[in-house]
This record gives structure tokens, C-alpha cells and sequence, in this order.
């Protein structure tokens, strides 16, 4: 399977400037190359590089390859709707090419510039990179990010042989107290970045009554910054559950995301949370990491988990008195509402295991 990994790359602060320069011209080539191709209505590499290729070359200072990736960005872009002429950031990711950039062992990376080849030290290498078996394909984007050059590259990792019948189902249930927890009780918190985000927004507040450019330009940065604090978070929890799954040759199940949102009730506060971010990524990262550990993830239907009695089977409403609490109105089996859920997940995917096998 194919995966895509950031890599930090450690210019020295000449060839920083050489990069930014050429990310600079690659952009400007595409934004002009894209004019052309709205002025005269063509999406056609072929006819659009015959229209502007020896002026791109000449004015930007471009290589042969970066012309033509320059005008084949134009191209995609325009291709997408016809009706904007696109305008490319300054700064936005660059495609990088075998016959542009080279690898030079494993910790640096070669590539062409508009004042020639730099050498690159490649401090981050990445996880997927070093796994066994994991090939790199052949493109890669230079990235500019906070100051901060990346290369983000595709990588191909060997698909590890799949779980046999698993012996049992981890169930996990997605929350917003606890982003997740699992059907032996176990939480993963969400802690750390609802006091990132609550911060952020106090911030963000002060900044926006400010209005200034340079208090703009630091929302931005925030923002980034929450993005990628969470996005670790959701990695970090993800790895979690696939190993102890793993460990204990138990599937995962999961709700159904499409139900999530119908289902928690929750006041206005958190349903920022709940909309902003998590969700949808916590679950991409747990099926892929799933996939490559060999774990069999079955998506189960959402529907009263967080009301049904998981001893007596009785399903009410008033058997969730609170948000966090679960009370059996029935039987008076009584415990943590997510935990509840987890449990009941856990159950319906062995249901659908027979299913399946019926
Ligand atoms: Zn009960």
C-alpha cells in the first residue's frame, strides 16, 4: 500500500534561499502558463507548451523539466474548472521529478534549483521509510511550511499478510471527553488538545479584534500548529489501539462514521470539536495503520450503542441518564457511558462475523 510521508529537509541557509527562489519561479511560470490557457480556452499540455514554453524558460530562469511541470500544473489546475483562471500561491509545493531530484544515500537529496543542484541533508527521515521492504516512488513535492522546507514523498509499503480470523473484536468508541475508548474501558484522551484548542481560540480572538497583518499571519501559524498537535494526537491513539488489538489477535470495530454525528448529543461548545477535526482522521489512521499491521477493522451500524443494556439487552433512552453516565433502567447494570458503547460495538462485530460466515 501506498503511503505519504513528510520529510524535513536541513538547507543550509544559501540553499534555502535557492529553493525559495525556484519554489518563487515554478509558480510564477504556472500562474502566467495558466493565463495563456484561459486567454485561449486550452487545457492541452501539448498545445499549451508550444504556446508558452520558450517564454516561461526565458523569463523565469526555468530548466527544461521544471517549464514543462510548470505548464502541466497550469494545466490540472485549469482542467479542474474552466471557469477561474488559477492564480498559484508563491510558496506552494513544487513537484520534484527522477530527473530533477536524486537521492544521495539516504541523507540527502539532490535538487535542481534555478541557480543549479544543491545538495539537501535530509534530517527526518520518516517512519515508513525505514519499515522493511518500503520502496520510495519516484515523485516528491517540495513543501514550504513555517519556514521550514519539507519533501513530501510517496512511499510504498509491503502489505503484511492479513489477520486470520481475529478472536475477538476490540470495540472503540469515538468521544469527545475521551477521543476514544475501547471495550476493556481503557480512554484516549483528548485532553491535551481541547486545552490546545480552548487556548488557541482565546488567542485567536485577541488576534482577530487586532486585524493587522502580522497578527494574520500568526493565526495562521496557530492554526497549523493546532492542526498538527492533533493530527499527532490522532496517531499516537491510532497506534495505540492497532497494537493492543494486534497484541491480543482481536479485530476492531468501529461505528459507522456516518452515524456519529446523529448520535452524540452534545452542547454547542464541544460541537465545535466534534465538526472541526478528529473524527474522520482518528478513523483514516486507524484502518490504515490497521491494514499495514495486519488487523482486521469491521465498521458496525451505529444505531442506540450508547443505549442499549449490554447485560439484559434493553434499549431506552433513560438508560443514559447523563452524557457520561450509562444506568440500566431494566437490569441497573451501570458503568462509563463510552466504555458502554465500546462494549456494545465490540458485540456487533461479532455478529456480523456470523453473518458473514452464514
Ligand atoms: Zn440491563
Amino acid at each position: 500500500m501506498l503511503v505519504t510521508e513528510l520529510l524535513k529537509l536541513a538547507p543550509s541557509p544559501e540553499q534555502g534561499r535557492a529553493l525559495l527562489a525556484t519554489m518563487r519561479a515554478c509558480n510564477a511560470a504556472a500562474t502566467r502558463a495558466a493565463e495563456v490557457a484561459f486567454a485561449h480556452r486550452t487545457a492541452n499540455k501539448i498545445a499549451l507548451q508550444r504556446l508558452v514554453y520558450a517564454e516561461l524558460r526565458h523569463e523565469f530562469g526555468l530548466s527544461a523539466q521544471m517549464t514543462v511541470r510548470s505548464i502541466a500544473k497550469a494545466c490540472e489546475a485549469y482542467k479542474r474548472d474552466k471557469t477561474i483562471k488559477p492564480v498559484f500561491r508563491e510558496l506552494g509545493a513544487v513537484a520534484y521529478d527522477p530527473r530533477i531530484l536524486t537521492w544521495k544515500g539516504s541523507e540527502a537529496v539532490s535538487l535542481l534549483t534555478v541557480s543549479g543542484r544543491v545538495v539537501v541533508p535530509v534530517l527526518y527521515r520518516g517512519r515508513w521509510l525505514q519499515s522493511a521492504g518500503a520502496t520510495l516512488r519516484g515523485q516528491a513535492d517540495l513543501v514550504y511550511r513555517d519556514g521550514v522546507f519539507f519533501l513530501a514523498v510517496v512511499v510504498e509499503v509491503p502489505e503484511p499478510s492479513r489477520q486470520e480470523e481475529p478472536q475477538g473484536w476490540l470495540g472503540v468508541d469515538l468521544g469527545i471527553v475521551n477521543l476514544a475508548t475501547d471495550s476493556t474501558g481503557e480512554p484516549y484522551s483528548g485532553k491535551g488538545v481541547r486545552a490546545v484548542r480552548r487556548r488557541n481560540a482565546r488567542l485567536r480572538a485577541k488576534l482577530q479584534a487586532k486585524g493587522t497583518k502580522s497578527a494574520k499571519r500568526l493565526l495562521k501559524r496557530r492554526r497549523r500548529k493546532e492542526s498538527r498537535f492533533a493530527r499527532n494526537v490522532n496517531h499516537v491513539i491510532a497506534k495505540k489501539l492497532v497494537g493492543k488489538a494486534k497484541d491480543t489477535r482481536q479485530g476492531i470495530a468501529l461505528e459507522d462514521l456516518q452515524g456519529i454525528r446523529d448520535r452524540v448529543t452534545v452542547r454547542k461548545a464541544q460541537r465545535a470539536d466534534l465538526h472541526s477535526w478528529g473524527f474522520h482522521q482518528l478513523r483514516t489512521f486507524v484502518t490504515y495503520k490497521a491494514a499495514l499491521a495486519g488487523v482486521v477493522v469491521r465498521l458496525v451500524d451505529p444505531r442506540n450503542t450508547s443505549r442499549t443494556c449490554p447485560g439484559c439487552g434493553h434499549i431506552d433512552k433513560r438508560n443514559r441518564p447523563t452524557r457520561d453516565e450509562f444506568c440500566c433502567v431494566s437490569c441497573g447494570l451501570a458503568g462509563q457511558a463510552d466504555h458502554i458503547a465500546a462494549i456494545n460495538i465490540g458485540r456487533r462485530a461479532v455478529r456480523h462475523a456470523a453473518d458473514d460466515a452464514a
